[in-house]
């Protein structure tokens, strides 16, 4: 198939300078995980001091968002992030407390756009940091027939950028969990658009990815040049800022050590290249700093900030 593993090489640079991009956040729709899951070795007896009462709900699920950026530089337009999509049944709504809007249906990345008059098919590039459905899903959408096994793209108008080991896992399933890696999220339109890189580099002038793995083994982040600096979103080796602690990993991470030592580095070098941090599930304020107290270079923590 035209497209699916093709290494498109890296384009000539033309340019001397980073383009600045300007960032807006956006939340593409609520949704629940268990927390047990979310937080992996760490005790319950530990975890549920970290909510206020009534926070965790009775299927011990706690509120996570799917965020994402919309990036607009000299009048291009570049997502990163889709969010979960219109594509789960009534029963995986439930299953996941999908945010639904008034009309009863999962909100999603394009009710995001649309209240700020954004159009799907004006945006370029589409970034995920990894193609687990909470993250892809959103990269297609129900067609006019409503089947869930048929959908379309949803901006039909972009390349998808992803790493080349991302999508080779993607497609064979390699992953902890059963049913992360959907089909219908990437079925053979989205194979034709997708731009598969290797390692950390520049994909679009301005913005680079640099791969972080241990969640997957192909997952990255994604650092954009900002008038304010350098703005990173952030994968799920720091979904919330209750995952900072260096050994809140998921339970279904599929190497656990290894996002312990790459959630250190990220933290090292956030603080010391002065990035600004966007977690992808924080349902609260995602948008943080690193910083270090005064004459502790070991105390790094997060900072809440803005874009
Ligand atoms: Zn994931």
């Amino acid at each position: 198939m035209k497209g699916v593993f093709d290494r498109i090489p890296w384009p000539s640079r033309d340019i001397l300078h980073p383009m600045p991009w300007s960032p807006t956040l956006l939340r593409c729709g609520s949704f629940r995980l268990d927390a047990g899951c979310m937080f992996g070795l760490i005790p319950r007896v530990v975890w549920t001091r970290w909510f206020p009462q009534g926070v965790i709900d009775d299927a011990n699920r706690m509120p996570l968002q799917t965020n994402s950026l919309l990036l607009e530089s000299t009048g291009r337009l570049v997502l990163v992030e889709v969010g979960i999509g219109d594509k789960m049944s009534p029963k995986e709504h439930q299953m996941y407390a999908q945010e639904l809007t008034p009309a009863g249906r999962p909100r999603t990345i394009l009710d995001a756009l649309h209240e700020i008059n954004a159009r799907p098919e004006d945006i370029s590039a589409v970034i995920c940091t990894h193609l687990h459905f909470d993250h892809a899903g959103g990269l297609t959408r129900l067609g006019t027939d409503n089947d869930p096994a048929r959908p379309v793209l949803t901006f039909p108008n972009a390349e998808i950028i992803s790493q080349a080991r991302e999508w080779d896992d993607a497609l064979a399933g390699r992953s902890t969990m059963n049913k992360t890696y959907l089909p219908n999220h990437l079925n053979p339109e989205v194979r034709e658009r997708i731009r598969l890189v290797e390692g950390e580099r520049e994909v679009l002038p301005g913005i680079t990815v640099i791969p972080v793995p241990g969640h997957t083994w192909g997952q990255q982040v994604i650092k954009i040049e900002t008038p304010r600096g350098p703005v990173v979103f952030c994968n799920d080796v720091m979904p919330t800022a209750l995952h900072a602690p260096p050994t809140t990993n998921h339970a279904y991470d599929v190497e656990p050590y290894t996002s312990i030592l790459e959630r250190a580095k990220l933290f090292a070098r956030a603080a010391s290249e002065k990035w600004t941090l966007v977690l992808d599930h924080e349902p609260n304020h995602p948008v943080h700093r690193v910083e270090a107290e005064a004459g502790k270079p070991d105390s790094l923590h997060l900072v809440q900030a803005g874009l």
